[in-house]
């Protein structure tokens, strides 16, 4: 459905000079450098996939959502979506696909939210009934019955994301881009937008592909995700993979019968320890989990147990600094 192969995309930046006289100079000749904000990208994605498209600031996540849809020309590279050329085909080309940047608005800031999508319908030429039908079940699951009367500038961040998302699905999309969906959201927000986003994704088969900071966003929608860093794939593949891949740590915390002596594990650290709880990580490499239970019980009298594996965000983060990026 979605194939990028060596996807390139540099820009040209003007240096910024300093000083009045060197301004001045940069009126008539300026220095350029160029960013290599993408380096020979390949993937691809196949119908009804959700995929979270990951890597730090600056990384070229949305350089390569705007070239898949349409809004920016690579240097060098394929594109096929839908059997489309996104930038040569665009007219026909973005009936197909919904994108929702968390940064900007696709609606008019001073007019109700209905009227926007009134002017979308129009915009997309979606027939009067396929719009209603449309309208009215986009309205009652991303619960928009009360604001959908408000101009955009007077909803709350959280309100306005979820018009946002409807907008985006107005002419029934097969494919939805979402840069940063979540970004600056309150938690509850957070779940029904990611709640949304699984429910379009299970009924209507729509394919999601997802930048974001949030990891709780790719643990909730993502069994893929795709790294990229410093404009080049890193990881592509599942997301259990890759934390049994590169999650080297396990957490374990007992609640135990009051006992005064303190605990020692070999292979475990402990990151806190009272008279009646201890919280230890284990190096899933060096010892089993089991073990360590087996050890913590001939030591004091357990209570409860649980174990967590290493959250998501923390392997991402080792494997940021693993790439030096
Ligand atoms: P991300 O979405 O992962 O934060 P971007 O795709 O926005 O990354 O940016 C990738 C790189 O390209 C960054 O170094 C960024 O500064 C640069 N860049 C992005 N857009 C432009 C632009 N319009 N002009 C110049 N440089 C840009």
């Amino acid at each position: 459905m979605i194939k990028l192969e060596g996807i390139s995309k540099s820009y040209k930046v003007a240096q910024r000079t300093s000083g009045v006289k060197e301004a001045a100079k940069a009126l008539f000749y300026r220095k350029h450098t160029t960013v290599e904000a993408l380096k020979d990208i390949s993937f691809s994605i196949n119908p009804g996939e959700i995929v979270g498209y990951i890597g730090p600031n600056g990384a070229g996540k949305s350089t390569t959502i705007k070239i898949m849809s349409g809004i920016l020309v690579p240097d060098t590279g394929s594109c096929s979506i839908m059997g489309y050329t996104p930038w040569k085909d665009r007219v026909q080309y973005v009936k197909n696909i919904g994108v929702v940047f968390g940064q900007r608005s696709q609606l008019w800031w001073d007019v109700p939210v209905l009227d926007s999508f009134e002017l979308l319908k129009d915009i997309y030429k979606i027939p009067q009934q396929e719009y209603y039908t449309t309208i009215d079940l986009l309205i009652e699951t991303l619960e928009l019955q009360t604001i959908v009367q408000s101009p955009v500038r007077q909803l709350s961040l959280g309100q306005r994301m979820r018009c946002e998302i409807a907008a985006s699905l107005i002419h029934n999309p097969k494919i939805l881009f979402l840069d940063e969906p979540t970004i600056g959201l309150d938690a509850v927000s957070k779940i029904a937008v990611r709640q949304f986003i699984k429910t379009i994704n299970k009924e209507k088969g729509v394919t999601v592909i997802l930048t974001t900071h949030d990891m709780n966003d790719i643990e909730a929608l993502a069994e893929r995700v795709i790294l990229i860093g410093k404009g080049s794939l890193l990881y592509d593949g599942n997301l259990n993979e890759l934390r049994n891949q590169y999650g080297t740590h396990k957490t374990i915390t007992a609640d135990y019968e009051k006992n005064s002596k303190q605990i020692q594990i070999p292979g475990t650290s402990i990151l806190s320890w009272s008279p009646e709880r201890v919280v230890l990580s284990v190096d899933t490499e060096a010892s089993k989990t089991s073990d360590v239970i087996t050890q913590l019980s001939n030591q004091v009298e357990l209570q409860d147990v649980t174990i967590e594996a290493q959250p998501i965000e923390d392997i991402i983060v080792q494997l940021y600094k693993e790439y030096q990026i």
